[in-house]
């Protein structure tokens, strides 16, 4: 009974997240699906910082220092492979889809981001060095 209710609440989030927070998203561009986890990337990075810190200044032990690093390294493999996930996704559907793609030459000077040069195999949407769209040549 009680893992039925705690099922449904996760449905709910889950439903929440994925159907309703985007339309409440205050921003009328496309929705970078890289920011979320560029942003939680920041995040992690940014608590391990403050970790090392406190640590440093003595404000923790050292067995509650180990685990949190652990916690948030944790977090950190998973985003990472988030985001790659997401980048061989996105790399197959622009594949798909863009006749640029067949065109080894034009899908070449195409795969190169323009905000921050990074380059990349295939065509993506979305730069996965710095998160922005990225437009076809
Ligand atoms: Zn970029």
């Amino acid at each position: 009974m009680l893992i039925g209710i705690a099922a449904l609440i996760v449905i709910g989030v889950l439903l929440y997240t994925v159907f309703v927070r985007e339309e409440d998203l205050p921003t009328p561009e496309p929705v970078n699906p890289f920011q979320y986890l560029n942003e939680t990337k920041a995040r992690v990075y940014g608590n391990l910082r403050d970790l090392q810190f406190e640590f440093r200044l003595g404000k923790l032990s050292e067995d509650d220092y180990a685990r949190t690093k652990k916690d948030l390294q944790g977090e950190l493999a998973k985003v990472l492979s988030d985001t790659d996930q997401l980048k061989q996704k996105l790399g197959v559907q622009v594949a798909n889809v863009s006749p640029a793609a067949k065109n080894p030459l034009r899908a070449k000077s195409a795969a190169a981001c323009s905000h921050c040069g990074a380059k990349f195999k295939e065509n993506l949407k979305f730069c996965g060095q710095c998160g922005k769209p990225m437009e076809a040549a």
